[in-house]
């Protein structure tokens, strides 16, 4: 259905997740009358279910948010200033460095908090709420009453309606296993973490052993307990690993995996990962699963031939690596509204599908590449190995490869390891040649000297 009058103009969004309810917010607060549909009330979006990720997001992301006049939660979540990163493999302590982002900090913000905070502002600005599950039937209606429908049902839901698209899809199964869990206990000074970088714990840290996967720490804030800390681990098909990451059952069974992680593993951060705790208070404070990295088309149809609108996890589904998923979803939401405020015709299959193709090609397809970068696909190995050498060599590097995960542009035109030596020579002004020629392989790790007496949670 189409009509031109902006006054009257309708709005649907199929799911309360952050992706659809920023979209919503943005909709209503440019002029549309919006109904968002969910299949879970607001309570139990809030207390039933675990957060869908990490969703650890940076400037652009926070901009995309800012530009829609919603909170960024700079002033509420713990704050991250830089990412440290060691990369072990055949039994050696390779690399080891510390970036620090370049002009934007990190933070990650539960997402139940978030959808459930901004559902609250829609509803109370006027929205619609209705708590349905909507299926394929039941959407044609939907789409026929209103003039544009965003479908944001996360990587399940109605994500069928949608084509996958083959061209850029490259990978047919998850290349990685995945668990998380949120808990309490560090803090962020600097004696936390203080083996990784004299930032402490305003950095996230990063871990790579090369046969068996990658796990992550960073400052969180979880809806119930505040400030915390989120771990995040990465399991390659095959591995002890994804064994271990497999028999997590409760927060309480992925926390203990997590620690015997470290020390079996990662013994490097091992004292930090003792003091933390579980939060009690959130039985869904863990999740376990893995995610098939899927382009899919921006336009699909309903049975009467409704053009509806692919968004967030929906359209573009990232394995979480380099934190390409919720940042990607506010953009384009952000992206969407925009452009819809600004259109004055029928919002069909043509404008849908140019919307869906500017943004892929500002932002997703790139994020993709980063996400395949950090995920050591063969394809971008010796890329990898190019960037990660110099990033140990050369802090200016180090700084520039971490902010690829908020402005995963940079890495567009990099394609040859020639490109990438000219990528490090224009960050660090000099040749790649002498950048890579100081690289020294780590050796020995530095070990946490960290005791909870030094700090407070
Ligand atoms: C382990 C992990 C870590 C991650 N870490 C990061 C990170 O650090 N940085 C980052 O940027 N991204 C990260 N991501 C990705 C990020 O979490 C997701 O991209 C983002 O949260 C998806 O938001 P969404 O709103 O698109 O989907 P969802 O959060 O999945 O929301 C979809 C909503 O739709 C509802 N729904 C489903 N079907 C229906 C239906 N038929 N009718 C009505 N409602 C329906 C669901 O109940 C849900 O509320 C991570 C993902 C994972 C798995």
């Amino acid at each position: 259905m189409t009509t031109s009058n902006t006054s009257t103009r309708k709005a649907a969004v199929i799911g309360a997740g952050q992706a659809g309810i920023t979209a919503a917010l943005g909709l209503l607060d440019a002029g549309f009358v919006v109904t968002v549909y969910s299949e879970r009330d607001q309570r139990a979006l809030r207390d039933s279910v675990p957060a869908t990720g990490t969703a650890l997001i940076f400037g652009e992301a926070q901009a995309a948010e800012e530009a829609l006049g919603l909170p960024t939660y700079l002033d509420r979540a713990p704050l991250h200033s830089g990412l440290t990163v060691r990369v072990a493999g055949g039994g050696e302590e390779l690399i080891d460095f510390d970036g620090a982002f370049d002009g934007f900090h990190g933070l990650a913000v539960d997402t139940r908090l978030k959808a459930d905070e901004r559902l609250t502002t829609f509803l109370e600005r006027g929205g619609r709420f209705v708590v349905d599950t909507v299926t394929p039937e039941r959407l044609d209606p939907i789409a026929a009453d209103n003039d544009l429908t965003l479908v944001a049902t996360g990587r399940g839901g109605l994500s069928g309606l949608f084509e996958i698209d083959e061209t850029r899809t490259v990978y047919d199964a998850p290349q990685r296993s995945l668990l998380t869990v949120t808990v309490t206990g560090l803090g962020y000074d600097e004696s936390v973490f203080a083996h990784r970088s004299p930032a402490g714990g305003g950095r996230s840290g990063f871990s790579i052993v090369a046969e068996q996967g990658e796990g992550w720490w960073g400052p969180y804030l979880h809806k119930d307990a505040g400030p915390s800390w989120a771990f995040l681990g990465w399991a390659r098909p095959g591995s002890d690993w994804e064994k271990r990451f497999a028999a997590a059952d409760s927060a309480e069974s992925a926390h203990r995996i997590v620690t015997d992680l470290y020390r079996d593993y990662l013994d490097w951060d091992l004292p930090e990962v003792l003091a933390t705790e579980v939060i009690a208070e959130d039985p869904h404070s863990w999740l376990k699963g893995a995610v098939r990295p899927v382009f899919r088309r921006g336009a699909g149809h309903t049975a009467g031939g409704h053009p509806v609108a692919a968004l967030g996890d929906t359209a573009v589904a990232y394995d979480p690596i380099a934190g390409q998923g919720a940042q990607s979803g506010l953009i384009q939401a952000q992206r969407l509204v925009t452009a819809a405020a600004a259109h004055e015709g029928p919002f069909d299959t043509a404008w849908i599908t140019a919307q869906y193709e500017a943004f892929l090609e500002f932002r997703a397809e790139d994020a993709a590449k980063v996400t395949r970068l950090f995920l050591s696909d063969p394809e971008f190995a010796e890329i990898g190995n190019q960037f990660f050498a110099a990033a140990a060599a050369d802090p200016r590097f180090a700084s520039a490869l971490v902010s690829t995960l908020h402005r995963p542009q940079a890495a567009h035109s990099v394609n040859s390891v020639a490109d990438a030596h000219e990528l490090i020579a224009a960050v660090t002004g000099e040749d790649a040649a002498t950048v890579l020629g100081r690289f020294r392989p780590a050796g020995r790790f530095s070990r946490s000297q960290y005791s909870t007496a030094a700090t407070t949670a």
